[in-house]
C-alpha cells in the first residue's frame, strides 16, 4: 500500500498519524482516479511523491495530508466542503493556501524577484503551506522533461529564482540543493553539462584519496577517546559548484570544498575537541578557519568549518559539528532561536518577533481540536526566544536585521496590470509606486489607476491592489508631489529633478 510507503519515514507516528494519512492516500486516489499527468503516469503519483518528501522532511500528518491533498480540488474531482467534512478546516486551510500560491508566477522581471520571494512567503501565511509548495515543486521538476520546452525554461527559472532561495533561507538545505541542481539543468543545459563534466572528473581523482584519509582522521579521533562519532562526504551540488566556479575565476584548484569531509559528534564540546586533534595532526590553510557554532549564519546553520593540508598533496574541506546540528542543517529553520509555545513576555513586546510569528505553523490554533503537537517539528518550534541564546545585542540586532530584511519586514505588496509584483512600506501611494517601477516612470507620471478605477496619485496603496500608472511626455514632477510620496526613493528623483530644473 502507497501510504505504509510515506508512513515508513514519519517520525514515531501514532495510530492517528497512520490513519490519517492512510485515509488521505485513498482519497487522493480517488479523486484523481481519472486523471494522468503529461507522462501518462496516474496524477496520483505526483500528490504521492509530494507527501513522501514532506514525511522525509519530518514534516506531521496534517502537513503530509494535505500533501496528499493539495491538487485535489483544482486538478481532482474534490470540493471544498467535502475536504472540510472529510479532513477538517486545518487541512482545508493548508490545502487552499497551496493552491493560492500556485497562482503566483514569476515573469522574468529581473528587479523584483525579491519582492516575489517576500510575497509568497507574506501569502503562504502558515510556513507549512510553503513547505507543501517546495515539495510539490520538486517533484514537478524531476518530471519536467515531459513539459512543453518553452515552459520548462520558465518553470525552472522560477524555481532557481525564488524556490530554492526560500528553501535556502528556511535553511533546508537539501530541497534547496536539489532544486538548484534540478533547474540549472534547464536554464543553461550546456554550463550544466560542463559542470557535471567537471565535478566527475575531479571527484574520481579526489575520492579514492579523501576515502584513504578519513580513515586516519577517524584513527586520530579514536586516539583522543572521540570513538562514537559518524563521518561521511558530501559531494558540492552542480549549481553550487558553478557559481563559486565563477567567483574564483573558473580554476577549480581554487575550490577546497568540492567534497568535504563530514565530521559528526555527539556535543559542542566534542566539536571543539575534534578541530583541536585534526590541527594537531595535520596543518590547516590560514585564514579558513570559520566557527558557525559561536557565529551562526543568518539561517541558523551551524558547524566548523576548516580547510586542512593532508600531506597527500590534497586539500581538504572538514565541516565538524553535532549530530542535531547536522540534522538542522539539512532540513532545519533559523534553528538557533528557540521558539516557545507558551509565549514569553519579553517576546510580546516584540513586534517583529510577533509578526514572525503570525507566520508560524497555525497548529498553534488550530491544536484546540486536534491535539496534534507533533504537528510540527521541533525544528520548526526552535524558533524565536532571543534572550538566551543569542548572546550580544548586537549579534541580535544583526539577526534581526536578517529577519526584517529576508522577508518578515510589513510590506505591502502592489501588482502592475501584467502581474509584476512590487513591495513597498505600508502608506505608500500611487506615486510612490510609479517610482518603484522606475524612475523614469516616476518622473512622467500622468494619472493612476487603481484597480481599474481612475484614482488621485495621493491614494494610498493597499495589499494586493492592482496599480496601472499613465506617463505623458510633458507631465513633470512639482514640490507638490513631495508631500504626496512617503518612500525616500521617490522622494530623492523628486529633489533631483527639481534641483536640475532650478538650476537651469
Ligand atoms: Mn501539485
Amino acid at each position: 500500500m502507497p501510504y505504509e510507503d510515506i508512513v515508513s519515514f514519519m517520525d514515531s507516528p501514532s495510530k492517528e498519524d497512520i490513519t490519517l494519512v492512510k485515509k488521505a492516500c485513498l482519497f487522493a486516489e480517488e479523486v484523481h482516479k481519472d486523471v494522468k499527468r503529461k507522462s501518462g503516469e496516474p496524477y496520483f503519483n505526483h500528490v504521492f511523491e509530494t507527501a513522501k518528501t514532506l514525511a522525509q522532511l519530518k514534516m506531521g500528518a496534517v502537513t503530509i495530508s494535505a500533501g496528499l491533498l493539495h491538487d485535489s480540488i483544482e486538478d481532482g474531482v474534490a470540493t471544498e466542503e467535502c475536504i472540510r467534512k472529510e479532513f477538517g478546516e486545518e487541512i482545508l486551510f493548508l490545502v487552499n493556501g497551496v493552491t493560492k500560491l500556485g497562482k503566483v508566477k514569476y515573469r522574468g522581471a529581473e528587479r523584483h524577484i525579491e519582492s516575489l520571494r517576500k510575497f509568497m512567503v507574506a501569502m503562504a501565511q502558515d510556513i507549512r503551506v510553503l513547505i507543501i509548495r517546495l515539495a510539490d515543486r520538486l517533484h514537478n521538476m524531476k518530471t519536467l522533461q515531459y513539459v512543453r520546452p518553452d515552459k520548462q525554461k520558465r518553470i525552472a527559472m522560477e524555481t532557481l529564482e525564488i524556490y530554492a532561495p526560500l528553501a535556502y533561507r528556511l535553511s533546508i538545505r537539501k530541497l534547496s540543493r536539489e532544486l538548484e541542481d534540478l533547474s540549472f539543468k534547464y536554464v543553461d543545459p550546456k554550463e550544466y553539462e560542463e559542470t557535471i563534466k567537471l565535478l566527475k572528473q575531479k571527484k574520481e581523482e579526489t575520492l579514492p584519496r579523501l576515502e584513504k584519509f578519513i580513515k586516519s582522521v577517524k584513527k586520530a579521533l579514536a586516539k583522543e577517546g572521540l570513538i562514537n562519532i559518524a563521518t561521511d562526504y558530501r559531494q558540492k551540488g552542480i549549481y553550487s559548484l558553478h557559481k563559486k566556479l565563477d567567483s574564483k575565476d573558473n580554476d577549480i584548484e581554487k575550490i577546497y570544498d568540492i567534497l568535504a569531509l563530514r565530521v559528526m559528534v555527539d556535543d559542542v564540546a566534542e566539536c571543539y575537541k575534534a578541530l583541536g586533534v585534526i590541527h594537531g595532526e595535520w596543518r590547516p590553510l590560514p585564514g579558513r578557519i570559520k566557527d558557525y557554532i559561536a557565529f551562526p549564519k543568518p539561517n541558523g546553520y551551524k558547524s566548523l568549518h576548516t580547510t586542512i593540508f593532508t600531506g597527500d598533496g590534497s586539500i581538504v574541506e572538514v565541516q565538524i559539528r553535532t549530530k542535531e546540528m547536522h540534522r538542522s542543517a539539512e532540513y532545519g529553520i533559523a534553528s538557533h532561536i528557540s521558539y516557545k509555545e507558551n509565549g514569553n513576555k519579553n517576546i510580546k513586546d516584540n513586534s517583529d518577533i510577533n509578526w514572525f510569528r503570525q507566520f508560524l505553523p497555525k497548529t498553534i490554533n488550530f491544536a484546540k481540536e486536534n491535539k496534534n503537537k507533533k504537528e510540527v517539528p521541533t525544528w520548526i518550534n526552535e524558533i524565536v526566544d532571543s534572550q538566551e541564546k543569542i548572546k550580544t545585542d548586537q549579534e541580535k540586532t544583526g539577526f534581526m536585521e536578517g529577519l526584517k530584511e529576508d522577508f518578515f519586514n510589513r510590506r505591502f505588496f502592489i501588482f502592475t496590470p501584467k502581474g509584476e509584483v512590487v513591495d513597498l512600506p505600508a502608506g505608500s501611494t500611487a506615486l510612490d509606486f510609479a517610482f518603484a517601477i522606475h524612475s523614469d516612470i516616476g518622473i512622467h507620471t500622468n494619472s493612476a489607476k487603481v484597480n481599474g478605477k481612475m484614482a488621485a496619485l495621493k491614494t494610498e496603496l493597499k495589499n494586493g491592489d492592482i496599480v496601472e500608472i499613465v506617463t505623458k511626455k510633458d507631465s513633470k514632477p512639482t514640490s507638490k508631489w513631495l508631500e504626496i510620496v512617503k518612500t525616500n526613493m521617490a522622494k530623492r528623483h523628486i529633489n533631483n529633478y527639481l534641483d536640475k530644473q532650478k538650476r537651469k
